[in-house]
């Protein structure tokens, strides 16, 4: 195992940040390649320890020989984000310099092909880390952005070129649900991985092995180390099962058990008042249509001082806020329906 250190020069004399790459190197030239990140939203850490865990098994595997396709690890990929503390909170979700979201505003390539990206020397140092991820990870037959959500189950945002084709990876991960997209106008690491694959030939795009994923890992409290083990369990499973490493005491995947549903089934439901959330529903409850999802506390003592929300649809629900203030507007929660939303969004949602 290598390990090298990536600078980015920030946006002002004497300051710059430095992240760790890690890679293994493949025998075979032939077997699929992984890369995988973590904690491009830098607050995000239950995929951090994930690979934290998971780089024992790793390292034992390139001693007994069995790492077959090159893998590339970037354990904390938001030295940026990592260092921005306002106030005494952490603020790891947006860079505090352009408003922009860490996870947006990714060169979206024609082609994977690096020598299509922007040059970003005059665009700001979060554009300059962006565009040095994509560099990193772009050629990987397998790619891995690992996230959490604010409480939630563990589920997967999978392109619709990569389904069912990825079911296997789903069920390597042991994840709880799966929700399909089809179209990214924001730039995400995701849409950045496998948006370059739509036009190009299928000698190029290899659709047939390739992997690009959005993991949620649960919410972002669930910092655990049973929970980084059992997550590390899945990443290896998930190498093994696409032949990045060779195990032959791993039994192959089983079918995909949890909920697969599009992007257009989820209800996000936007808070009717600002108030204090007294939620009726958490992550992995399924409820029908007219139960009480939430009430929000928005004139406390006063009559008709509560608003109550209900679930439009049958469904189950995937996420919910993992603080109790709430602006009205802002999401309550993610429902995966049965049906389409009535006001379903396209493109990215907040993860
Ligand atoms: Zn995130």
């Amino acid at each position: 195992m290598q390990k090298s250190i990536e600078r980015i020069a920030g946006d002002s004399e004497g300051v710059s940040y430095e992240f760790p790459v890690f890679r293994f190197t493949g025998s075979d030239k032939a077997a699929p390649s992984a890369y995988l990140q973590a904690a491009l939203h830098a607050g995000e850490l239950p995929g951090v320890v994930a690979i934290d865990a998971l780089m024992p098994a790793l390292s034992r595997a390139a001693a007994e020989g069995r790492i077959r396709g090159n893998i590339t690890i970037v354990p904390w990929a938001n030295p940026i984000g990592r260092a921005q503390y306002h106030f005494g909170e952490h603020q790891g979700r947006f860079h505090l310099g352009t408003r922009t979201n860490f996870n947006r505003a990714f060169p979206l390539l024609a082609a994977p092909d690096t020598k299509l990206l922007p040059d970003t020397s005059f665009g700001g140092a979060d554009q300059r880390l962006k565009s040095r991820l994509v560099q990193l990870s772009l050629g990987h037959d397998i790619v891995l952005d690992l996230h959490c959500d604010d409480e939630g189950l563990a589920y997967l945002y999978i392109h619709t070129s990569l389904w069912p084709a990825m079911a296997d990876c789903a069920a390597a991960m042991d994840v709880d649900a799966v929700v399909l997209w089809s179209e990214d106008t924001d730039g995400t690491f995701e849409g950045a991985s496998i948006m370059p694959y739509q036009n190009v030939p299928a000698d190029v795009a290899k659709f047939d092995r390739r992997v690009a994923t959005t993991v949620e890992y649960r919410g972002i409290l669930d910092v655990d180390g049973a929970l980084a083990k059992a997550d590390a369990d899945g990443l290896y499973r998930l190498l093994v099962a696409r032949g990045v490493i060779a195990d032959g005491a791993l039994p192959a995947p089983g079918p995909f058990k949890g909920v697969v549903a599009p992007l257009e089934n989820i209800d996000m439901m936007p808070a009717p008042r600002a108030g204090a959330v007294l939620y009726d529903v958490k992550p992995g409850d399924r409820v029908i249509r007219g139960d009480r999802l939430a009430t929000i506390v928005h004139a406390p003592g006063e009559i008709d001082g509560r608003t109550e929300v209900f679930a439009p649809q049958d469904g189950i629900i995937l996420t919910r806020r993992s603080r109790r203030i709430i602006r009205a507007g802002e999401d309550l929660l993610k429902l995966v329906g049965d049906r389409k939303s009535a006001d379903a969004r396209s493109g990215t949602l907040e993860d």
